[in-house]
């Protein structure tokens, strides 16, 4: 089956198509001649998923998902949430969100937080969602190379290193994404 992944960020892509294997064809957003930026103005993830896929399927019928992902701090109230992205203004940048992460949780003793994946589906014209929580912690420096995003600060539940510090693969296993992945596939697998 062949379907569009929504998204501009090549690290997604990697990641998704790890954790996919061989049955479906993730084709990107400029394999479908898609150049322009995707919008994504709404205050939850449900809705910028949708707007994302939406915009898709609507301008290239294709069959696609996207995905919209935060990470939500407890001791900040849930933020960055939903603009986990912007945290620290335009132009985006995850090194500057980091270290307004760092900054913000300084004096905080409560370092809980959860990673949160919707992804959004448009199948022959029908929506579908899938979600996926990856629970964990606020760590008080960077640690790792590896992943992307905030994932040098974020040691996941049961784990002594971060998600940057983990290999893809091991990554997957226990990610918001990867678990969100796993429902979609069980999903399209369903369908066959
Ligand atoms: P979006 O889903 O691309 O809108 O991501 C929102 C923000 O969360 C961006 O700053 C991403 O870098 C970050 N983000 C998304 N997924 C992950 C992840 O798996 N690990 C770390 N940061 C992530």
């Amino acid at each position: 089956m062949k379907i569009c992944f929504a998204t501009n960020n090549p690290k997604k892509i990697e990641e998704v198509k790890a954790a996919l294997g061989n049955d479906f064809t993730i084709v990107s957003l400029k394999e479908i001649g898609c150049y322009e930026e995707l919008p994504e103005t709404g205050d939850t993830l449900d809705f910028n998923a949708f707007q994302k896929a939406r915009h898709v399927f609507e301008n290239y019928q294709v069959s696609c998902f996207a995905d919209d992902t935060g990470l939500e701090v407890q001791a900040l109230n849930g933020a960055p949430g939903v603009y986990s992205g912007r945290y620290a203004g335009e132009p985006r940048s995850d090194e500057r969100n980091v270290d307004l992460l760092l900054e913000n949780m300084a004096d905080q003793s409560d370092r809980n937080a959860q990673f949160r994946t919707v992804i959004a589906l448009i199948l022959d014209g029908k929506e579908y969602s899938f979600e996926g929580i990856a629970k964990g912690e606020i760590t008080n420096s960077r640690s790792g190379e590896g992943g992307f995003g905030y994932d040098p600060v974020f040691r996941p539940e049961n784990h002594d290193q971060t998600f940057a510090e983990l290999s893809m693969q091991e990554k997957n296993a226990i990610s918001h994404r990867g678990k969100a992945v796993r429902k979609l596939i069980d999903f399209l697998d369903s369908l066959k």
